[in-house]
This record gives C-alpha cells, sequence and structure tokens, in this order.
C-alpha cells in the first residue's frame, strides 16, 4: 500500500531550489563581475555548496518517500516532477560515489589543460586528459547499459532524450546529402560583399541600440538583466529574474546584435514560463534543443530576415550614420546572410552551422563506438572539415581545440545544437500556416509571434516533454525534412541560384 503524499517531497525540492539559486548567482557573478584571481578560491565554496545541492535531493529519506507515493493520485506537473527526479536517481545510483568525484576532478583539471593547450596550440598536452575522460564516460554508459543498448546512445539521451544515432544518423545522412551541394554551389557564385559591417562602430552606441533591440524582441527589463561577457550566455534562477550576456568588438557590428537576439530567444523561453511551474524542477525549458530551437528561431529564421530589419533598420543607421548612410536595407540583410565556409563553429554561418556539428557527431561516434584513438582525432578531425567544408586547419587551436564541451566531460552534447534547428525550422513551417509572420514583423509586431510561442511551448517549461510539444504544436512527430526544405529556400534566394 503506497501511503506518502506528494507534500513531503515539498521541502526537499524546495531546498534543492534554493540551493540551485545560490550556485546559479554565484556562476553567473564568475562570469560576468568576479575579479580575476577569485576564481581558485571560491571554487572551494563551490564545491561545498554543490554538493548540498545535490545531497538536499538524493539522499535516503527522499528516495523512500519516492517510494511510497502513489503516482495514480498525482497532478500532470506532479507526475513530471516526480519523473525528473526519479531520473536524477536513476543516473546518481547507477555511477559510485567516489568515481563521480574523481570525474568531478578530472574535468575541472582537463578544463585548466584544454585552456593551456589551446593557447599553445598544443594538442598533446591535452590528449592523455581526453582519452581519461572518454575511458569514463564508457565506462560510466556501461553502468546504465541494459541489453543491446549502444554507449554513445547512452551518452547522447543525456542530453537530449530519445534522440539516438539511429535517428541522427538519418538527419546527418540528409543533411550531407542536401547540404554539402548546397554549399559547393553557394561557394562557386558571387561572394556578398560584408566588409561594411567590420568598421569601426562606437561600443557605447553599440550597447544602447542592443538594450533596444532586446526590448524590441520583448525581454523584459524589470525582470531581466544584460551583461557582458567573453562568450554569450543566459541563465536564469525563476521567470522573473532571467539574465542574458552579450559581447561587444568594435570591428564588427553584427556579433553583438545576433549573440543579442540569440540569447533574448532563451531570455523569452525562461520568461514565459508559467509562474505555478517556475522554481520547480519543471520551471526551466523542456530541453538543450528546444532550447535552442527557441533562440535559434530568433536568431537566424527572423534575426536574418528583411521582414524583421525593415522596422529596425532606421534606427540602426540613425545611431550609426556615418558607417551606413549608404548601405541600403537589402543590402544590409544580404551581407548578415553571407555564407563562408570557414574554421570556427561558434562563428559558423547558418548554411554551415549543421555541417560543424556533424563533424564533431561523427568524432564522438567514432571516440565512443569505433574505439578510435584519441592519437588520431586531429587528423580525423581535418579529414573531415576538409571534405564537407572544402577547409582546412593549419593550426590544432582552430581545428580540434576549438570546443571546450570534452573537456567538461560533455560528450553527446553537440547534436542538440543541430536538432535544435531542425525543430525551429518545423515549428516555422507550422507558425506560418497560422499566422502572418512576414506581415506581422514588417508592422514591428514581434509580439504576436512571441505570444504564439509562449502559448505552444513556453509556459509549459519542462511540463511535456520535446517530441510531445513538436507533436501537439506542428500535428507531426519530428522531421528534419523542414529544416533542408528551409536552408535550400533561403539560400537559393540569397544567392540567387
Ligand atoms: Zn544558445
Amino acid at each position: 500500500m503506497k501511503t506518502c503524499s506528494f507534500d513531503k517531497l515539498l521541502p526537499y525540492l524546495e531546498r534543492g531550489m534554493a540551493l540551485g539559486t545560490a550556485l546559479n548567482i554565484m556562476d553567473w557573478d564568475a562570469n560576468t563581475a568576479a575579479p580575476e584571481e577569485a576564481s581558485e578560491y571560491t571554487a572551494k565554496a563551490l564545491g561545498i555548496l554543490s554538493q548540498e545541492a545535490f545531497c538536499a535531493l538524493i539522499n535516503p529519506e527522499v528516495k523512500e518517500i519516492i517510494g511510497q507515493i502513489d503516482e495514480e493520485s498525482l497532478s500532470d506537473k506532479e507526475k513530471a516532477i516526480l519523473k525528473k527526479l526519479k531520473k536524477e536517481y536513476k543516473r546518481s545510483e547507477a555511477i559510485p560515489a567516489e568515481e563521480m568525484r574523481e570525474f568531478g576532478e578530472l574535468c575541472s583539471r582537463a578544463t585548466r589543460v584544454w585552456q593551456k593547450a589551446k593557447q599553445d596550440n598544443d594538442f598533446s598536452i591535452y590528449a592523455p586528459y581526453l582519452e581519461k575522460l572518454i575511458a569514463y564516460k564508457k565506462k560510466f554508459a556501461a553502468y546504465a547499459k541494459k541489453g543491446e543498448e549502444k554507449l554513445y546512445d547512452i551518452l547522447l539521451d543525456e542530453y537530449e532524450e530519445s534522440f539516438g544515432m539511429k535517428e541522427l544518423d538519418r538527419f546527418f545522412g540528409k543533411l550531407k546529402e542536401e547540404i554539402i551541394p548546397l554549399l559547393k554551389k553557394v561557394s562557386e557564385a558571387e561572394e556578398i560583399d560584408d566588409s561594411f559591417l567590420y568598421q569601426e562602430y562606437e561600443i557605447e552606441k553599440q550597447k544602447e541600440f542592443n538594450h533596444f533591440l532586446a526590448e524590441y524582441l520583448g525581454f523584459d527589463f524589470k525582470r531581466g538583466v544584460i551583461a557582458e561577457s567573453e562568450h554569450p550566455f543566459t541563465t536564469s534562477w525563476h521567470n522573473h529574474d532571467v539574465r542574458i550576456t552579450t559581447h561587444y568588438y568594435k570591428n564588427n557590428l553584427t556579433s553583438a546584435i545576433l549573440s543579442t537576439i540569440h540569447e533574448s530567444g532563451h531570455a523569452l523561453y525562461e520568461q514565459g514560463v508559467e509562474d505555478d511551474l517556475t522554481q520547480t524542477l519543471v520551471g526551466e525549458g523542456a530541453s538543450c534543443a528546444m532550447h535552442e530551437s527557441q533562440s535559434r528561431f530568433y536568431e537566424n529564421i527572423i534575426g536574418r530576415s528583411q521582414e524583421f530589419w525593415e522596422p529596425l533598420y532606421p534606427k540602426l543607421v540613425e545611431t550609426f550614420p556615418k558607417q551606413l548612410m549608404d548601405v541600403p536595407l537589402e543590402k544590409f540583410v544580404r551581407a548578415l546572410n553571407k555564407v563562408k565556409a570557414d574554421l570556427i563553429r561558434t562563428e559558423a554561418d547558418e548554411l554551415t552551422y549543421c555541417l560543424h556539428i556533424m563533424v564533431r557527431y561523427e568524432l564522438e561516434k567514432q571516440m565512443i563506438e569505433e574505439e578510435a584513438s584519441v592519437k588520431e582525432l586531429p587528423e580525423l578531425w581535418n579529414q573531415k572539415y576538409k571534405e564537407y567544408l572544402g577547409v582546412v586547419p593549419k593550426e590544432e587551436k582552430e581545428g580540434i581545440l576549438q570546443d571546450v564541451h570534452w573537456s567538461m566531460g560533455d560528450i553527446g552534447y553537440f547534436p542538440s545544437y543541430a536538432l535544435g534547428n531542425a525543430f525551429a525550422a518545423q515549428i516555422y513551417h507550422t507558425m506560418k500556416k497560422e499566422l502572418p509572420v512576414e506581415e506581422l514583423l514588417k508592422q514591428g509586431r514581434i509580439s504576436e509571434i512571441t505570444k504564439y510561442l509562449r502559448e505552444h511551448i513556453h509556459r509549459y517549461g519542462a511540463l511535456k516533454e520535446p517530441r510531445q510539444l513538436l507533436k501537439e504544436l506542428t500535428g507531426e512527430e519530428f522531421n528534419p525534412d523542414y529544416y533542408i526544405q528551409y536552408l535550400k529556400e533561403k539560400f537559393e534566394k540569397v544567392y540567387h541560384l
């Protein structure tokens, strides 16, 4: 007989939430305001608080309560919270505490070594750490393995539930078939002139414009803050405190603008979660890929369109008259959509971005499933860049060493970026049938688009799974064809192919 009520869990959930909030605030501070030498000392406090936050939810008392709860009697929200909690248990119980601790230490050391390796452009000092990280990840996946399951599928599932190799192979296979030939045609077309974007643009004026832009997008400054950091990111502790960062460059106008739009997309999602869900385990975005679908929707699908810029561009010209007076809107928008196959993922354009992800996906698969040795990785990386993007890194820092993810133990994370793009295109396909998207943008009525996303996605937080959200909104299962179709239509038009 199961006799416990859900309410018994509440004090533990609240304590976990409070400690999680404290950790988030410290993380935000470390990335935006903390002085250079703080990190080593603050790390000690962070370590203790992290342990407390973990134990607030993962402990024998909570485990006993979970075992005694009668699930039949729960609301949807309670069921979703319990499901998430059970998943945490499954994950943490599979791995011996001692190994988890060793792995945590390895990751923080590996991240430091990776930084140095990147600085010195020397993969060999990082290679032994990466080798150990891969061994740990395989070992951890093996603990969770049931029957014929593949280890890499288990790792992928940690970041984006139920999107395994079978589906991703099909997805990336299509990209390979359709996008690589398209890229080839684009590369042979006349190059787009975007040199005017790289004149000198005063930082103070950029700041002013980016604040205006975030507000225009619907970012609520009463419930949010914008700051600066080396790498732009979004964080939130609840739907009334959502923080984003951007990064300004004196000789690049659109880097900050596109970052601001991207992070505002993440922020609108978090600010749009219902009050009833915020500060619970299901009070944030549904998954990494679903989150990325929102940021990419605002950044790429809307933020690089002519309709979006029609009402906004005069204000940008007014802010930078000297630099933009002679640049018509069409020229500005074309420059925003310039394609250039290049080496660095974070600077990639909309068309080549998914190819950068494909390289990483294939390499991770080789590391985990096909026993590729770490020594071979730089060469495999270069071969794939040559094959898919037609460029070869001359230095390891712009090749195998460019991303921080693996050093933090995140193997299996990259595909969620590509999935996010594909979710966005599928959502957009349905949205266009129900809303006059282009007209709304031209008239500056972007809030009606956000309202649509809020109603179908944002308000649910993680109450529903990404697959369910997609299905309910679009009426069909995940279908990457919309993404490929979107890219083809868009870039054939941009490049007059
Ligand atoms: Zn993002």
